[in-house]
């Protein structure tokens, strides 16, 4: 009897701030059993070259575009993934142009903070340390523990990066609707990624409004009762479940590929292009 189809739809590799590179990815995903992977990188799709897809095909794993995009309400990150792109869509890649530009002025606003803290990093430093990756915060953070400025990079988070923290800045100012159209318009689907880390009623009230083909309702270990709720929304809607493991290597070593998955069905409809 054939193995199970199992894809896990949601990880980050060295393009953003995963420590695998995408080609390390790959091979790790064949190891854990996975028979379809979909590299989900913040704000970027770089990681998506020709010869990616080549060595998917060698190794016989599924290989479907993706990316984690970021939006906000009320200054509140949400995250939309993306699937089923179209890789060389012209107004996809200017939209994650103008995201990475918007990113660098949230990213320097940060800095600023961090500086008035007396904890300075200097642009060029973040700028070294992450190369030609997405930069975020957890690069910030891997940094101030470098420096000695937090012990851990738990610390980083909860005392000065995490949303409402004293160095935290919104900034990466578009709104879920404008991310679903850029998405639709690469032929993309757009998912709302984790959807069980948003609290609050009329928060959530307003996510269910927004035209999502599907909600990420497995994600990572979560406990079935978690998963639920979500679960129902989307069927309520008669829209697309997905599962990913939001795997980042070593830099939450509690993660590991393939620890939420969907099945070929599911990975089937996100790789049909949207009409
Ligand atoms: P950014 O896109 O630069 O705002 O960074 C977002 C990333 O930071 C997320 O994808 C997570 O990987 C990480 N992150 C966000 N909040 C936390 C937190 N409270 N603790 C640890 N990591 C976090
Ligand atoms: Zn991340
Ligand atoms: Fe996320
Ligand atoms: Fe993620």
């Amino acid at each position: 009897m054939p193995s199970e189809f199992k894809a896990d739809l949601h990880c980050h590799t060295n393009c953003s701030d995963g420590t695998d590179s995408p080609e390390e990815i790959l091979h790790l995903a064949k190891k854990a059993g996975l028979s379809g992977l979909s590299i989900t990188d913040h704000d970027t799709i770089r990681a998506y070259t020709p010869d990616l897809f080549k060595i998917a095909e060698k190794i016989g794993l599924r290989l479907l575009s993706g990316a984690e995009i970021s939006s906000e309400i009320d200054q509140i990150p949400v995250h939309i993934l993306a699937y089923g792109i179209d890789i060389e869509s012209r107004s996809f890649h200017t939209f994650l142009e103008t995201m990475q530009k918007r990113r660098e002025k949230r990213n320097l606003a940060i800095l600023e903070k961090l500086k008035a803290k007396k904890m300075p990093i200097s642009y060029d430093e973040l700028k070294a340390f992450a190369h030609e990756r997405t930069i975020g915060r957890p690069h910030i953070a891997q940094i101030m523990v470098e420096k000695g400025y937090v012990s851990s990079f738990r610390d980083a988070f909860e005392l000065y990066l995490k949303e409402g923290a004293c160095c935290f800045s919104s900034g990466i100012k578009f709104t879920p609707p404008e991310v679903i159209e850029e998405i639709h318009k690469a032929k993309g689907k757009a998912v709302l990624a984790h959807p069980h880390f948003y609290k609050g009623k009329n928060f959530i009230k307003k996510l269910l409004a927004f035209a999502f083909d599907g909600y990420e309702c497995y994600y990572s270990r979560l406990d079935p009762s978690q998963e639920k709720p979500w679960i129902k929304r989307a069927e309520e809607k008669g829209l697309i479940i997905t599962g990913g493991s939001d795997y980042h290597g070593k830099l939450k070593p509690f993660i590991t590929l393939g620890a939420s998955w969907v099945g070929l069905e599911t990975f089937e409809l996100l790789s049909e292009a949207k009409p």
